[in-house]
């Protein structure tokens, strides 16, 4: 699985959810020299192997007024991998996606929240957002097959209980635009995760049925112990977050606990199923660990 290093261009996030966090707050971007320091030392540490992988994330790259210079940075620093965060709307103007390929971008995850206008549009309160990003996504992998290169987008969906419901269809919206892979990310710690597991398994089917990966973040194995090996190697691990039952858990190898900021009722709910050996001898196979 390729890691990819984050190198933040600022304080803020490409799209938030308007109703968890009541707005986005205005952008404050860093100076490209300290990107540059970053990009560095990422480099030279090879935390990331195979790479050098970076992804530019935090506000939406295109805000950034010296992104060209810090994309030509990082191809020169030697990074093997350049991800972009955004919304891809960018893309929608062709010089940007026809520019990107060409400086070196291949890599690119543009975020949705919802599979229609109805959900995602009024959870960023952008109306039109959806069909900009979408046309974003398709543009840049136009421009990259009229220059034959090689390049990979994927989409993340920050997951809340405002768009739990939708998950099967934003997994569809965006393979349908040309994500070749999708990332399920709980980030709401309100969410009753145990009324969720049947969106969360329905969109990985829907992954499934369009042949794209649906990767799950933030969502334990004993709650969806029939979809292990979509979950993400991060199980968002909390100091303490662990219930009781997770004590003695077979799968403490593979799992970090309860996710972070879990209500207690589900905290409460957390137990390690019967088969927890054979799944984590499953889960460390599939992460090439060493068996127990
Ligand atoms: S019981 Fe705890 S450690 Fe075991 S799989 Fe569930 S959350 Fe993870």
């Amino acid at each position: 699985m390729l890691t990819f290093v984050p190198v933040s261009l600022g304080e803020g996030r490409a799209v938030t959810c308007e109703r968890c966090h009541g707005g986005s707050p205005t952008p404050v971007y860093r100076d490209s020299a300290q990107i540059a320091g970053d990009i560095e030392t990422a480099v030279r540490s090879g935390a990331a192997a195979p790479g050098p992988n970076i992804e530019l994330t935090g506000p939406e790259p295109f805000g950034h007024p010296e992104l060209p210079a810090i994309v030509g940075m990082a191809v020169r620093s030697g990074v093997s991998r350049l991800r972009l965060h955004t919304d891809a709307s960018a893309f929608v103007v062709p010089a940007n996606a026809a520019g990107s390929v060409a400086a070196g971008v291949r890599h690119v995850r543009f975020s949705v929240f919802g599979g229609t206008p109805g959900v995602h549009d009024v959870l960023v309160a952008c109306p039109g957002a959806l069909a900009e990003t979408l046309e974003g996504v398709r543009s840049y992998v136009a421009a990259a097959a009229t220059q034959e290169a090689l390049v990979h987008v994927s989409a993340l969906v920050p997951v809340c209980r405002h768009n739990v419901r939708d998950l099967p269809a934003v997994v569809a919206t965006a393979t349908g635009a040309g994500a070749a892979a999708v990332l399920l990310r709980v980030e709401d710690g309100g969410l009753d995760l145990r009324a969720a597991i049947e969106w969360v398994t329905a969109a990985c089917d829907t992954g499934t049925v369009n042949g794209v990966r649906v990767e799950v973040e933030g969502v334990p194995p004993c709650l969806m112990p029939d979809h292990v090996l979509h979950l993400a190697d991060v199980v968002r691990a909390r100091a303490g977050a662990k219930a009781p039952a997770c004590a003695e858990c077979a799968l403490d190898c593979v799992c970090g606990g309860g996710p972070a900021g879990a209500a207690a009722d589900t905290l409460a709910a957390l137990r390690a199923p019967a088969d927890a050996g054979a799944l984590a001898g499953r889960m460390r196979v599939a992460r090439g660990m060493a068996p127990s």
